[in-house]
């Protein structure tokens, strides 16, 4: 059985204090909810990793982090290695955001490298794909989802592969309250599926996790984590939200 997963991504937003309060009400509203399939991820800005972490102790809300290097260790000032993350235990890491890959030109070679360093540190992937509303209008978008996926992850062994979520992510409805049909993302997560399926074989395809980001809310996560394929959420302005997390959180029933 697929894991399901609902991870929030607060982006660059909250001071710690704020954070705190965001995590304390989160931990104790969702203690109820998270059913033995589900898990909970906070995916919080790097400074925070560490003191959240910690007030989580023995939660059942997990802590990730939105990025890091494909390096190691080294001369990368402001940089945050897959190694420090691991040295913290932190279990998620988001990669291949589609804000990393606009404003930080983040391309499919060096999403590969990076999802390479996150697996040798044993952080849990969280690999984001999706197209912006120009492909999609140009009815392209499953090409370039396909091509997306094929250039970060094709590389890797089965073991590998298996140990990736994936979230998929239309640009066109990130942020912008523009939520894809139920109909829209089961269509794109099956064509995602079934080209995992094409390079490792359906029944390691079967296994994957493949989340739906893009505008998710308490009203709309229900339906969405109903589709076959979709095995929960990445949400963003809505994790900033404790009562509106939860409440997505209690669509994954
Ligand atoms: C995201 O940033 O990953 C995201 C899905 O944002 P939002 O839920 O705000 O559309």
């Amino acid at each position: 059985m697929r894991q399901k997963i609902v991870a929030g991504n607060w982006k660059m937003n909250k001071t710690l204090e704020e954070a705190k309060i965001l995590t304390a009400e989160v931990m104790g509203m969702v203690a109820d909810e998270v059913k033995g399939n589900t898990s909970v991820v906070l995916c919080v800005p790097s400074p925070y990793l560490l003191p959240l972490k910690n007030q989580l102790g023995n939660s059942s809300v997990k802590i990730g982090a939105q990025n890091c290097s494909e390096h190691d260790w080294g001369a990368y000032t402001g940089e945050i290695s897959a190694l420090m993350l691991k040295s913290m235990e932190i279990p998620y890491v988001i990669l291949g955001h589609s804000e990393r890959r606009q404003y930080f030109g983040e391309d499919g070679k060096l999403l590969a490298k990076k999802i390479d360093k996150a697996l040798a540190a044993s952080l849990t992937p969280i690999f984001c794909c999706g197209e912006p509303l120009e492909i999609r209008e140009a009815g392209t978008h499953e090409k370039l989802v396909k091509q997306q996926v094929e250039e970060a992850l094709f590389h890797l062994s089965t073991d590998a592969l298996k140990k990736i979520v994936i979230a998929y992510e239309p640009v066109w409805a990130i942020g912008t309250g523009k939520t894809a049909t139920s109909q829209q993302a089961q269509d794109m997560h099956a064509v995602i599926r079934m080209h995992l399926a094409s390079k490792y074989g359906e029944q390691v395809a079967s296994e994957i996790s493949i989340l739906y980001g893009g505008s998710v809310k308490a009203d709309n996560a229900q339906e969405l984590f109903s589709c076959p394929d979709v095995d929960g959420g990445l949400v963003g302005g809505a994790s900033l939200k404790s009562r509106e997390f939860v409440d997505i959180v209690k669509g994954m029933k």
